[in-house]
């Protein structure tokens, strides 16, 4: 039995049931609202709502949904630009093809990793040249860490061009005492199996603009006119949560906020028993923001050491522990090849320096004390460093 768990794969990200969960499902049973409506759904919108302090919220089947719908929303169209986060997941860009519409990719910067308003200035300024200014605005929170919103909606406001905040890996962050994914025009959460909390699959879309809101649940039930004989003037989607998911997202919710701190102090373990090794970045937390760490996120400074982000990957991969690498710029994609992209930096991309030299660490809520030790232990060895006990992994 012992020597079996020992020898489980330790994962980058894996669910985390609380146990309350089970409560809302059997509701759901009991009523037999086994559909894609019921009071889990309704309320679950609700409590999340409140949780982020919003002023509306619709639950739908994914994140790349709720993205889709806001998209919709926006009426963006084909040959319309939208300018998005290249650092990210394909789901934050995938639904500016759905539309024809053309993506314009934007760089990080060091200070978050995550969109550069440097970069956002010179794309604005290259959209008005041309006159041709984008439909919408997709800032991805990577790992947790939010952008600089401050600095990016003083710029869209600017240009009058309203902001998507992709927030499904930063559900739970905080910027500047405001949660985030409030506060652009919408913000998109996910609750896939490996995000910090799940539903299985489902995703959320939130604004303070609650007509919105309830146009973006008509067109989620296939745009459904007022009449009984399903009358349709527009085209629609089948994109609400089922009734069973929600139950298991309002148990979950319930645990978030023990969720992120969690992660956050798997965070604090590897910093402090990693940072010896000075080649070690760890992805920054933004002065004023409070991150929630869903994956501990690290670059590899090669000015400092011949020890790659693959080579550490590898060497876990050994010992039957998950990691992987950052995400690889939409730029460089070949899915988006020829795509507008503007840079930070003049000369270097910092994207994909991040993409080249960064890797994230096991993270999961529910790792133990001895896989946080595996981890760091098989990352020390790597770099000739003596082996961290239990009794030493502390975080001050
Ligand atoms: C997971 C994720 C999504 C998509 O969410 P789904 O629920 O899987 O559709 C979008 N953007 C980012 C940055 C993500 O990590």
């Amino acid at each position: 039995m012992e020597e079996d768990k020992m020898e489980e794969r330790i994962l980058l990200s894996s669910p985390h049931m609380s146990g309350r969960e089970k409560k809302y499902i059997d509701e759901a049973f009991d009523t037999n609202w086994i559909a894609p409506l019921g009071a889990n759904v309704d309320n679950f919108e609700k409590e999340l709502a409140e949780y982020v302090d919003v002023k509306a919220a619709t639950a739908v089947s994914s994140g790349t949904a709720a993205l889709h719908l806001a998209l919709k929303l926006i009426d963006v169209k084909e040959e319309d630009y939208v300018f998005c986060s290249t650092f990210t997941f394909v789901a934050s860009a995938n639904p500016i093809l759905y539309e024809k519409a053309t993506p314009i990719f934007i760089d990080s910067d060091p200070e978050t990793w995550n969109m550069s308003p440097k970069a956002l200035q010179a794309a604005f300024d290259y959209a008005k040249s041309i006159n041709k200014l984008p439909k919408a605005v997709i800032v991805v929170h990577l790992y947790g860490q939010s952008a600089q919103m401050d600095e990016i909606l003083e710029i869209c406001y600017e240009y009058n061009v309203p902001v998507i905040e992709d927030s499904a890996e930063s559900l739970g962050s905080i910027y500047k005492g405001k949660k985030s994914g409030t506060h652009g025009l919408f913000g998109i959460y996910s609750f896939n199996g490996n995000k910090i909390i799940t539903t299985s699959g489902g995703g959320m879309l939130v604004s303070n603009h609650s007509e919105m809101i309830q146009k973006a649940q008509f067109l989620a039930t296939q745009a459904r006119d007022r009449a009984l004989h399903y009358e349709h003037s527009e085209i629609g989607f089948n994109y609400r949560m089922s009734n069973i998911s929600a139950g298991i997202g309002r148990g979950q919710l319930e645990v978030l906020d023990q969720r992120v701190q969690e992660r956050r102090k798997n965070f604090e373990l590897y910093e402090k028993h990693l940072s010896e090794i000075e080649a070690i970045e760890f992805a920054p937390e933004l002065k004023g923001t409070t991150s929630n760490r869903w994956l501990t996120a690290l670059i590899l400074n090669p000015e400092k050491t011949n020890v790659s982000s693959n080579d550490i990957i590898t060497v876990l991969a050994q010992n039957n522990i998950e990691a992987r690498p950052l995400w690889k710029p939409m730029h460089q994609q070949p899915l988006f090849e020829g795509a507008l992209y503007f840079n930070h930096f003049e000369k270097e991309n910092f994207a994909e320096y991040l993409f080249e030299n960064g890797l994230c660490l096991p993270s999961g809520s529910n790792l133990s004390k001895a896989d946080v030790i595996k981890v760091i232990n098989t990352i020390r060895s790597l770099f000739h460093l003596s082996k961290v006990e239990e009794k030493e992994l502390t975080v001050n």
